[in-house]
């Protein structure tokens, strides 16, 4: 094991995990001014975000899209916190394509394109498939009211207020 060296001896705060959830925490608690220490187990940072390579080639270990990306989405408000050198995404209206022997589906920006051909495909799944629609639809609401407010009580009151309910 490979011990760092560490330069101050104190920290105000310290992050146990470079992943993404522990780099987002301690780029905003640095830059409120805590001097911060992130400690992370693996010789790279990165967490689940952090692919891998296969002789030449370059995996995905997790994320293969980021939502909320957009002005005023959580990242682009952490980002523009953080400063004002971020890059900027475009947003992707073919999202992804799953493809397996017996199936080629196209996710894009409009899910009912996905949901209506699964149903011509899956006529007696037809509830189902709208109900999980149905729900997602809900979710993906549920999160742009996240980052709309950005504070979980405030959430909390929104989503009973508006009976956003997940059950599928
Ligand atoms: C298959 C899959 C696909 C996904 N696809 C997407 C996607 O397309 N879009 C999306 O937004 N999200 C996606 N996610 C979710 C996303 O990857 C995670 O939500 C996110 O990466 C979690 O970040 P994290 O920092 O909380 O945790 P992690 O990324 O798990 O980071 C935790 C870090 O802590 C370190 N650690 C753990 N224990 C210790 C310890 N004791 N000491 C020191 N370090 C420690 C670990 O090594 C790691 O680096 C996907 C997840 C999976 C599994």
């Amino acid at each position: 094991m490979q011990y760092a060296h560490f330069p101050q001896s104190n920290y105000d705060v310290v992050i146990i995990g470079a992943g993404v959830g522990g780099l987002t925490a301690a780029s905003l608690l640095s830059k409120a001014g805590h001097s911060v220490c992130v400690l992370e187990k693996e010789p790279h940072a990165g967490g689940y975000l952090a692919g891998f390579r296969r002789h030449n080639f370059r995996f995905d270990t997790a994320i293969h899209w980021l939502n909320q990306c957009a002005q005023n989405g959580v990242v682009e408000k952490i980002f523009s916190i953080l400063g004002s050198d971020h890059p900027k995404a475009i947003p992707q209206k073919r999202i992804r394509r799953y493809i397996g022997t017996n199936h080629n589906y196209l996710l894009t920006h409009n899910p009912d394109e996905l949901k209506n051909e699964w149903i011509q495909e899956f006529p007696k799944e037809k509830a189902g498939i709208e109900r999980f629609f149905k729900a997602a639809k809900k979710l993906a609401l549920l999160l742009i009211i996240i980052a709309v407010y950005s504070e979980p009580r405030k959430v909390w009151a929104i989503g009973k207020r508006s009976k956003i309910n997940c059950r599928l």
